[in-house]
Order: structure tokens, then C-alpha cells, then sequence
């Protein structure tokens, strides 16, 4: 069993909305206790807590898990900017048995580094081929996919350049391309634009987040007519509250998360299709959650 698109460490904050409501701005920098829960699970980008995985021990239990009841491999999309750490990983994957499949490459352009500008594509490139085929800088850990690519809506030059690298590494290592789209239902049509203009086989990448991101059934077989492959990936994240918050930033929304894996199901694409992302915000974690009172 694999899943394909976890983030077992991340250092989310800079996603951290904080509550604009009077009533509810000490919220946003509680822990998640039993307490909270609701409300956390309402929004999971309104509390810093919420947003930070950076424990290993807690990794390790939770990984442990997944591997008990026959887990093997879980692809892990943390990229640069978003806390990517090699070595924790190598660590939790010889602790737990489970194969950890590490990212390579770049996050969204608001975490991209501050001389990102003055990086060509030809650099990029090259670090991306280094981390597949050598190793993430000095740690001898290799990644084994590129991605996820973090893109915005619009995309922006940086996002452009880090997509061309990444398909142009996909030539030399044959790695697949797993790609976070901005929130547009046309941007995973730009991107797969971009990626086999630059060389990518559309076949080997994987279009993440296809849930939140096409939510009409003909523009998602449009897509799927295009040949890579289509991710579902905040599984359990679509419990009814989140869905009730969807809704609410997007009133066109309501079951839209369901209505393209229905699609899929019929469709002749579904063996195109994967699905994944059980770990990425802290209430997720069967022990993060504290009892009252915090510590
Ligand atoms: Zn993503």
C-alpha cells in the first residue's frame, strides 16, 4: 500500500490566516487540545499549531502506524520552503520499515529562497538531478520524485522557471513530477502546457489536488484526456467540516470534492488515478492532539 502525497515533517506557517474575529483571534495561537478541535477542523489554516509537524518521535508513532496495518511506502511532498528534511526522513523510514519517498525541488514562490531571481534554469536544473542522483546537499539522502512543484494563480516567473527545470531533470532521470496547481481549474492545463514544452513526458506526472481544483466533471476528463496522472489527495481532510468550509469560500463547492472521484470512477481514466495526503496538518495526527489542559 502506498500513499502518494503526505507531508510526514512541514513547516507550514507562512499558510497561517489568522482569525480576523474578535471572539476568535486567541484561537489562532493555541494548541490543538480536544478543546479546539472543532474549530481547528473548521479551518486548518487559522492556528500555528496546527500548521507545524517538526516532531520525530511523534513521526515515527504515527508512521509505525501506517506500516502495522500494511502500509509500505508513502511518497512525502515537502519540498524546499516548506521544511523538507532529509535526514529526519531517512531516520523515520529505518525506524518504522516504511519506504519514505522524498521530494526534490521547489514550494510556492512566497517561500522560494530571496536570490531565487537570480537563479537560472540551468541551476535549478542541476540541483534537482543533484538531490535525485546524489543526494540533498551533504546528506547523502537521495529524493526519489520531483516535487511537489509548488505553483500559485497566476503563476509567476520563478514558478515558470522551477517547472521548466523540473521537466528538463525528468529527461535526464526519468524521476516523475508531482505538481501542486494554484486554485484555478485552467491551471493544471497551463502547467501540463509548460512541463511538456520543456521536455516532459505527461505521463509520468502527477496533477496533486485535483479536488480542490476542478470541480466540473467534463473540464476534469478534459484534463484527463491529456494523459498524466490525476491525484485526490486531502483524503481525510474531507471530513464535513472542512467541506463545510470549502463551501463557504466557494459556493460553488458544495460536494464538489466528490463529484470528480464519482467522474473518475466511471471515466476511463481511473486507472490513471491515485489518491493520498492523510498527514499534513496536526490534527491529523492520531497523537497530536493534547488533552485539556495544554502544555
Ligand atoms: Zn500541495
Amino acid at each position: 500500500m502506498t500513499t502518494t502525497h503526505e507531508h510526514i515533517f512541514i513547516d507550514f506557517v507562512c499558510m497561517y490566516t489568522p482569525p480576523t474575529e474578535a471572539s476568535a483571534k486567541h484561537l489562532g495561537e493555541e494548541q490543538v487540545t480536544m478543546e479546539n478541535l472543532g474549530w481547528v477542523r473548521y479551518d486548518p489554516f487559522r492556528n500555528i499549531d496546527n500548521l507545524e509537524l517538526l516532531d520525530e518521535d511523534l513521526a515515527i508513532y504515527e508512521i509505525a502506524l501506517f506500516g502495522r496495518v500494511g502500509g509500505g511506502t508513502i511518497v512525502d511532498a515537502t519540498t524546499i520552503g516548506i521544511g523538507r528534511d532529509p535526514l529526519a526522513l531517512a531516520r523515520v523510514a529505518r525506524a518504522t520499515g516504511v519506504n519514505i519517498v522524498m521530494g526534490a525541488g521547489y514550494y510556492v514562490d512566497i517561500v522560494h529562497p530571496d536570490d531565487m531571481d537570480g537563479r537560472s534554469e540551468d541551476e535549478i536544473t542541476q540541483q534537482i538531478i543533484d538531490e535525485l542522483t546524489v543526494g540533498v546537499g551533504n546528506t547523502g539522502v537521495k529524493a526519489g520524485i520531483i516535487g511537489e512543484l509548488g505553483c500559485s494563480w497566476p503563476l509567476t516567473d520563478n514558478e515558470r522557471k522551477v517547472l521548466r527545470s523540473g521537466a528538463r531533470a525528468q529527461q535526464e532521470t526519468g524521476a516523475g513530477i508531482l505538481i501542486h496547481p494554484g486554485r484555478n481549474p485552467r491551471a493544471p492545463f497551463e502547467i501540463l502546457d509548460i512541463l511538456e514544452g520543456a521536455g516532459a513526458d505527461a505521463g509520468r506526472v502527477i496533477m496533486g489536488h485535483l479536488d480542490r481544483t476542478v470541480f466540473d466533471s467534463d473540464t476534469l476528463l478534459e484534463f484527463a484526456e491529456r494523459g498524466s496522472m490525476l491525484e485526490y489527495d486531502p483524503v481525510r481532510l474531507g471530513d464535513v467540516a472542512l467541506l463545510a468550509w470549502r463551501e463557504r469560500h466557494d459556493p460553488r463547492r458544495p460536494a464538489a470534492r466528490l463529484r470528480p472521484i464519482a467522474c473518475r470512477a466511471r471515466s476511463p481514466f481511473q486507472d490513471r488515478a491515485g489518491a493520498g495526503r492523510v498527514l499534513q496538518v496536526a490534527h491529523l495526527y492520531v497523537r497530536r492532539v493534547r488533552v485539556w489542559p495544554p502544555d
